[in-house]
């Protein structure tokens, strides 16, 4: 397929993308964007829900761990994501005022803070044209054929952002998620309701 051709099938079946995370301010995608490692939107809108109508950024620095961990216990991994979060809430206080900067180098420094966290984060507070990898958008690139089926995340990112126009990165994104999440799902994908059937892999020869 050419990059025209999946942007065009994506556009028709998902028109709106957006990413599900509930956020109001720009430490609290962060945080929400961190909690989602090894969980669902769902559940960590959930938790933030509590969370942040609790804390806002100054005292979520200083609240104890024990407190963050009751509140983010849902999500899993929850000890290490509380130091996480005091951490990153304190280095934005010191170094940014409190304000999650437009900066790829400090960002991937904070603990917790992966590449494919910055990219979401900078995708969506400052526009940079990104393409974060997750599970979603692995299995669906694998699946599409638009990767080889043992590249790393790094390697389907670079693909991706070769195959699709940099113009398009971040609405592909939230599409390739969606899709993922929603129709071409890791167990049971919805493959009779998929406008790729034909051009799918795992179609292949039916
Ligand atoms: Fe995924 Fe099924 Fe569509 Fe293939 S046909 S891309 S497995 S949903």
């Amino acid at each position: 397929m050419k990059s025209k051709e999946v942007i065009d099938i994506l556009d028709n079946f998902i028109p709106n993308p957006r990413c599900e995370l509930n956020y109001t301010k720009d430490y609290e995608l962060l945080i929400a964007t961190l909690l989602s490692a090894q969980s669902t939107d769902k559940r960590v809108n959930e938790v933030t829900k509590i969370l942040f109508s609790n804390y806002d950024i100054f005292s979520l620095s200083k609240a104890s761990l024990d407190d963050i961990e009751k509140i983010i216990y849902p999500v899993g991994t929850y000890k290490r994501k509380a130091e996480y979060i005091k951490e990153v809430c304190q280095s934005l206080i010191d170094n940014y005022n409190g304000i999650v900067p437009n900066n790829r180098e400090y960002l991937e420094s904070l603990p917790g803070i992966g590449r494919k966290t910055t990219n979401v984060v900078l995708s969506l507070l400052y526009d940079v044209p990104t393409m974060p990898v997750d599970t979603h958008v692995a299995r669906v690139s694998k699946r599409l054929n638009l990767v080889n089926i043992n590249d790393d995340v790094n390697i389907i990112e670079e693909k991706l952002m070769k195959f699709f126009p940099k113009k398009s990165w971040n609405r592909v994104h939230h599409q390739l998620v969606l899709f993922g999440r929603y129709t071409c799902k890791s167990k049971n994908p919805q493959c009779l309701e998929c406008p790729f059937q034909k051009k799918c892999k795992i179609n292949e020869g039916k």
